[in-house]
């Protein structure tokens, strides 16, 4: 297969001084993308700043590729954008990467915990996303990546705030995925699974060891490539593996027996296993579908009775 490249591509990558994000920069630096890399340079937790994305920058640049290191606070992600307008003229790649964590069981957590990782998550990702969708719908062209976490998709003790604001990046992506599809933006989710600062005490060191962020990398970059068929998709990757994660919706069941019955919460209860079983579950595609689902369901319900 012809090598996968990205000449002519500007791509921002948030959160790129370590980890993945340094992951993703330094493959899509080698692939010809003009890169900013972006980073605060605070401690996991949010505190504190510091020029760690410089050494990203050099590696790129060491090795023929071009790149320049912007310390901008996701939540101020505006000004991100502007440093590749005004470095590079243009922006095509957008991966919202830059992430810290504040766990803490729900009865401990602080409102500035909450308020914390919101902002940096799931604002920070709004406002680089905002400011870049102007020059995405102009040049009809922007790949956008949005950073969940499977703490988010099925919940994680201790990480109620975290997991928060990484399933409302998949929200942010479902809508934005319709929103741009007509300007050929292209906007999915990856869910990550690596070593990295933030999950060297979670993950047992034999796999800690394993996990490396290279691994993802390809994914990413083919998530952000002009060639990528999918838009509105969670993939999850981790160990040189990806597979795709989507919500299914039941057949559900009607709440009454007979057209003229009363719904009651007892009718509710009668039925409940036939609501919650998920034989048959399917996928949907567009909120519209949900809709014609119900008046279909409907109508065989009311011709049945
Ligand atoms: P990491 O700590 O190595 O990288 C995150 C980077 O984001 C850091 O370099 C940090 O300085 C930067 N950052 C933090 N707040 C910022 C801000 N306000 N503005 C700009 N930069 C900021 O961790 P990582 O594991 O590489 O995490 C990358 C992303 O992947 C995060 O969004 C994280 O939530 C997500 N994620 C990681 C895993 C995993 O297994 N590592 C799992 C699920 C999700």
């Amino acid at each position: 297969m012809d090598q996968l490249r990205f000449d002519g591509r500007v791509a921002v990558v948030t959160g790129a001084g370590g980890g993945l994000g340094k992951a993703y920069a330094l493959l899509l630096g080698s692939r010809g993308a003009k890169v900013v890399v972006n980073d605060l340079g605070g401690a996991r937790d949010g505190v504190g700043k510091s020029n760690f994305a410089d050494a990203v920058v050099k590696e790129i640049k060491d090795k023929g590729g071009v790149a320049v290191a912007d310390y901008n606070n996701v939540i101020e992600g505006d000004k991100i954008i502007k440093t590749a307008i005004d470095n590079f003229g243009r922006i095509d790649i957008l991966i919202n990467n830059a992430g810290i964590l504040r766990d803490k069981s729900f009865t401990k957590m602080s409102e500035q915990d909450w308020d914390l990782i919101q902002a940096v998550h799931l604002k920070g990702a709004f406002k680089t996303t905002h400011a870049a969708w102007e020059y995405f719908r102009k040049q009809k062209y922007g790949r956008v990546i949005m950073t969940s976490s499977n703490a988010g998709i099925f919940g994680n003790f201790g990480q109620a705030n975290y997991s928060a604001a990484k399933l409302g990046l998949v929200g942010l992506a479902n809508t934005l995925s319709i929103e741009g599809a007509k300007y050929n933006i292209k906007v999915n989710t990856i869910v990550p699974t690596a070593a990295s600062r933030l999950t060297e005490d979670i993950l047992p060191p034999e796999m800690f060891e394993a996990m490396k962020p290279d691994l993802i990398a390809p994914v990413v970059a083919y998530m952000a490539h002009e060639s990528f068929p999918d838009n509105g998709a969670i993939i999850d990757s981790t160990l040189a593996y990806a597979t795709k994660t989507h919500f299914v919706r039941g057949n559900g069941a009607p709440l009454k027996k007979k057209p003229s019955d009363p719904v009651t919460i007892e009718s509710v209860k009668e039925n409940w296993s036939n609501v919650v079983d998920m034989n048959g579950a399917v996928h949907v595609d567009k909120i519209a579908d949900v809709t014609i689902d119900l008046v279909q369901k409907l109508q065989n319900f009311e011709e049945r009775a």
